[in-house]
């Protein structure tokens, strides 16, 4: 059976209003792939984590543009997070639990953690003053019932 495909899309504004319009379009997007509601929580999770992080470190509360792609390819469902921010000097030190470069803000540092843990996948694409892309995967297996 050919597999299933499907890509969307969204940029929207670095303002913490658009967290949960973030998390409720990657959940209308895969809704096709008969996700478990424990799937649709722990991508919704990863996705607000990853859209906070642009917002607030990449770029500093101004209201820049968020880039949001889901890319589903049979049962990998795929959420690009993109930023054209400040970027991250040491990526390695960034993903540490418990780092944080802004504890006056009382961040915990778990923001990744939390990303590794709930999707499959994992990866951290940064250049200092450019920006920053993360790129989370996790497998939807079909026909998934409750
Ligand atoms: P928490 O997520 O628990 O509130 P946090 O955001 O500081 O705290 P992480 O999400 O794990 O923790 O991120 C760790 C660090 O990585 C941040 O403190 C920041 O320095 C850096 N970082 C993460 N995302 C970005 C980004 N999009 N642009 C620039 N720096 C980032
Ligand atoms: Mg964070």
């Amino acid at each position: 059976m050919e597999e299933i495909r499907n890509h969307m899309e969204a940029s929207f504004d670095a303002k913490s209003v658009n967290e949960g319009l973030a998390r409720m379009l990657v959940a209308a997007f895969m809704t096709e792939m008969n996700p478990t509601l424990e799937q649709l929580a722990d991508v919704k999770t990863a996705v607000s984590e990853a859209v906070t992080n642009a917002i607030i470190h990449g770029y500093n509360d101004e209201s820049r543009q968020v880039k949001l792609v889901c890319e589903r390819n049979g049962e990998e469902l795929t959420v690009i997070v993109e930023d054209e921010g400040v970027g991250i000097d040491d990526v390695e030190q960034a993903m540490q639990p418990f780092y944080t470069s802004k504890p006056e803000l009382e961040r915990s540092g778990m923001g990744f953690s939390f990303m590794e843990a709930f999707m499959d996948k994992l990866l951290v694409e940064s250049r200092k003053g450019k920006g920053t892309r993360i790129i989370l995967t996790k497998y939807i297996a079909e026909g998934c019932e409750e």
